[in-house]
């Protein structure tokens, strides 16, 4: 195993409470459909105006933003959650999806569900 026990138990920890915070939001907006296996709005037009959370990365966080596009970016973390998870149980955790390569731990001390290395990542 390439990183310490304690290290991916922190991780791990990490990957948890994010699994848990990122299902809750999606129940408060989303249903999960079983037979496409994605989430869709329950409350399409549902007010999410709380004006005391705006935050720097306003281009992303625009008031009157879709849930529909919230319940994407939601899902598709979920899923990066899910399977760093999946790849901690199978031993894979922290291997760069490109390069095969393992991630700094700083890199995944920042982004617990990172798939790649900070060289291979296409989301920056
Ligand atoms: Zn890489």
């Amino acid at each position: 195993m390439h990183y310490s026990e304690e290290f991916l138990a922190t991780q791990k920890a990490a990957l948890l409470e994010s699994k848990s915070e990122l299902e809750a939001e999606l129940a408060g907006i989303a249903s999960f459909d079983e037979s496409a296996g994605v989430y869709v709005a329950t409350q399409p037009d549902l007010e999410s105006g709380s004006p005391e959370e705006f935050d720097q990365s306003s281009d992303e966080t625009e008031i009157g933003q879709t849930n529909q596009a919230l319940i994407v970016n939601a899902s598709k973390s979920l899923e990066d959650v899910n399977d760093a998870l999946a790849k901690m149980e199978s031993g894979e955790y922290g291997v760069c999806e490109s390069s095969g390569e393992f991630i700094g731990e700083d890199r995944l001390r920042a982004y617990p569900a990172a798939r790649t290395c900070e060289e291979h990542s296409s989301a920056s």
